[in-house]
């Protein structure tokens, strides 16, 4: 079987605690008691992937789980969502990683994050044959070296690579060399070239990538430097409940769009609008959007009051 889109990365099972205000050591609020708590799906690569399935691609996910309950969770939610497992790693004696997410009543978030260090994708078992047929291969930065040989396994097939580019290391320019579109988190750019501002420091980049380089922005949407050319598209505004796996799901959107063949404009609109559609419920996989719904945002056609387009044409 073939696929549109085969991830290889990070899936996780959150821990989502909603409170009033977050806890500060050694005073009265040291201990402050949850409104709710829940447990969900989510994980970078696994949440994309989702997304992209939601949306009617066929999507396979390759990444390493623990043998425990969260695993086993993980791998049933992915199935149920119609997306391919077969090549999910369950590590014995480990557990799967974890975070615990923190969301207080104005919809700030703090993530407690926990991957056994065993938690490694041997690059060795890496699907080739799916990675190299497929349309796009989709890889993110927690399990670098499973990451940087998958890209470089469906660069050499022709195959492009879109890439969560989530934190600097060691390994980052290894990674954004095997990578066609990188999709970087908002503080990215700035940590690798020191230019605070988006679009200087795109354009840095260009000096090292000839691709199309895009960057989320939080509630100020995303951006992409296409060959000289920098985009800004804002986000659609919403009352978030929590933005938990939004820039997963923007990836998701974003890969879909670009299958599609849409030009760049375009697909950072239908991206934001995934994110921003996946802001309206709480958790990660658990806010990943139908098409219909994205479509309705862009089309500025949906008739939830709290959602409408803000500002189309703010020059930046
Ligand atoms: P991450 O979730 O990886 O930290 P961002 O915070 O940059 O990434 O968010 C990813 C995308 O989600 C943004 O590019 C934007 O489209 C959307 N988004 C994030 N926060 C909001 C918000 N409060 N309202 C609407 N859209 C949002």
């Amino acid at each position: 079987m073939t696929f549109d889109v085969v991830g290889v990365g990070a899936s996780c099972l959150d821990h989502v605690c909603r409170v009033p205000v977050f806890p500060v050591a050694g005073g009265a609020l040291s201990k402050v008691r949850l409104r709710s708590e829940s447990r969900r799906c989510g994980g970078q690569t696994a949440t994309a992937l989702a997304t992209c399935q939601s949306f009617g691609l066929r999507a396979k996910y390759v990444g390493v789980v623990g043998d425990d309950d969260d695993g086993a969770r993980i791998c049933d939610e992915l199935a149920g969502r119609g997306v391919e497992t077969s090549d999910v790693a369950r590590h014995p004696g480990r557990l799967t990683a974890t975070a615990t997410i923190l969301i207080d009543d104005t919809g700030d978030r703090i993530v407690l994050w926990h991957r056994d260090a065993a938690l490694a994708f041997d690059p060795a078992r890496l699907p080739r044959a799916a990675l190299s047929s497929a349309r796009l291969v989709h890889v993110d930065d927690v399990d670098e070296p499973a990451a940087i040989e998958a890209a470089r396994i469906a660069t050499r097939a022709g195959v492009p690579v879109t890439c969560d580019v989530d934190h600097v290391t060691g390994g980052t320019d290894a990674l954004l060399a095997l990578v066609s579109l990188p999709v970087f988190a908002q503080h990215v750019p700035g940590e690798l070239t020191g230019e605070p501002d988006p679009e200087r420091a795109l354009r840095a980049l260009r000096r090292r990538h000839p691709g199309t380089l895009v960057v989320t922005l939080g509630e100020d949407g995303a951006a992409a430097l296409e060959g000289e050319t920098y985009h800004h598209e804002p986000a659609f505004a919403v009352s978030a409940v929590d933005t938990t796996g939004a820039g997963d799901v923007f990836r998701g959107g974003f890969i879909y769009a670009t299958l599609q063949g849409w030009p760049i404009v375009e697909a950072l609109r239908f991206a934001n609008a995934s994110a921003a559609a996946s802001c309206l419920t709480l958790g990660a996989m658990a806010g990943v959007p139908g098409l219909d719904a994205v479509r309705g945002m862009v089309r500025g056609a949906d008739p939830t009051p709290s959602i409408a387009r803000i500002r189309t044409d703010q020059p930046r």
